[in-house]
């Protein structure tokens, strides 16, 4: 392809196994001629002025500019006077969904063979806000803001979502039994947007229930969205289904078409320059931002080759019981592509 048909996205290292699993993701994309090129931005040493925090100004222009990007783990910075990175760029670019696809790993055994859900969370308000004061001694008050504008706006997410990935149920995860004003205007916004997608099946599971039918078959799910702190369990719940943190993708949805791709895991300081990472997580989320723009033949290659070399099973990272490195896995990925 000629260079006017590159895309500039946005890519952020992070911190320790970061740069190790970026760099695997980078030559993942040579093989396979994904016309992207890369804007690298790295955390900065300081807090930045204009962002209270230690993500660059430029790095966050990059991302708004480009409207893509992917991100590493990064480690939080202990002590005061910032903000917490993954807040300032939640914040920042507004990115109010997180989107997680949980599918089981064929060749690699859990307790489960069919799971295929996506998690979609609502990513700005609810409990998970933190809004808590002491009320007098021995009370507190945690203020649980729901508005109909960020309903709205991720339960239209998630319809679209499963119009466009050929899904077939969306279901809203709630507890309004109890949380009648706030899960209830939640489920409301559901129901309006679902009126708009009749080939869509909708449903409504009260939380306890969904944890109970997740363990038990998680099969019966497709996409589920849901308020923020639900979200935040629940999605790491599904993580754990297939396999656990090292395997799971995600990408975080912004206002404008905003894409911003992340590993579900932290920085691992523990095997960080040891050359033992996983990469899967990191390059399965760069699948979901290859699909985000669209650039579905190479995301199903890239898919395909890391799937088909775990299910293989003789290239595998410590992680997975395997004795590989990070190189000789990625590597492995490269000649099935
Ligand atoms: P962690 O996810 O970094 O590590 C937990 C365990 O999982 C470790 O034993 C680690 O070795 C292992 N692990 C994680 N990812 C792996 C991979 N790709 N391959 C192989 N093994 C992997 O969690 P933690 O230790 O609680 O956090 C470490 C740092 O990461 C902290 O500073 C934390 O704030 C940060 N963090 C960042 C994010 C993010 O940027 N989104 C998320 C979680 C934690």
């Amino acid at each position: 392809s000629s260079a006017t048909d590159t895309i500039r996205a946005t890519l952020f290292p992070g911190d320790g196994i970061g740069p190790e699993i970026a760099e695997s993701v980078k030559q993942v994309f040579r093989t396979a001629e994904v016309p992207i090129e890369w804007e690298e931005h790295y955390v900065g040493d300081q807090v930045d002025p204009r962002t209270q925090s230690f993500l660059t100004w430029e790095s966050l222009e990059s991302v708004r500019k480009n409207r893509v990007g992917l991100k590493g783990p990064m480690a939080t910075p202990i002590g005061k006077g910032h903000r917490s990175l993954n807040l300032t760029l939640r914040k920042e670019l507004n990115l109010y969904a997180n989107v997680r696809p949980c599918y089981s790993l064929p060749g690699y055994k859990t307790r489960y063979d069919d799971v295929n859900l996506i998690t979609i969370r609502e990513n700005t308000e609810g409990e998970y806000s933190g809004l808590e004061h002491q009320v007098v001694r021995g009370v507190v008050e945690s203020l649980k803001i729901i508005t109909r504008q960020a309903s709205l706006r991720v339960a239209e997410y998630a319809f679209h979502y499963a119009k466009t990935h050929g899904r077939e149920r969306v279901s809203a995860i709630h507890k309004a039994n109890i949380m009648q004003k706030t899960d209830g205007l939640f489920l409301k916004c559901c129901r309006e947007v679902a009126e708009k997608y009749p080939e869509i099946t909708y449903e409504e599971v009260v939380i306890d229930n969904c944890c109970m039918v997740l363990v038990k078959n998680p099969a019966l799910f497709d996409v589920l969205v849901m308020p923020n702190l639900y979200g935040d369990i629940i999605s790491d719940l599904c993580a754990g289904l297939i396999g656990g943190l090292g395997l799971t993708p995600s990408c975080n949805i912004g206002e404008g078409g905003i894409a911003l791709a992340e590993a579900v895991h932290g920085s691992a300081p523990d095997i960080a320059g040891k050359n033992m990472a996983n990469p899967t997580a990191l390059l399965l989320s760069s699948v979901s931002m290859l699909r985000h723009l669209n650039l579905h033949d190479k995301a199903d290659r890239i898919q395909e080759a890391i799937l088909s070399t775990i299910a293989e099973g003789k290239y595998r990272t410590a992680d997975l019981g395997g004795t590989s490195t990070t190189t000789d896995f990625t590597k492995a990925i490269c000649d099935h592509l």
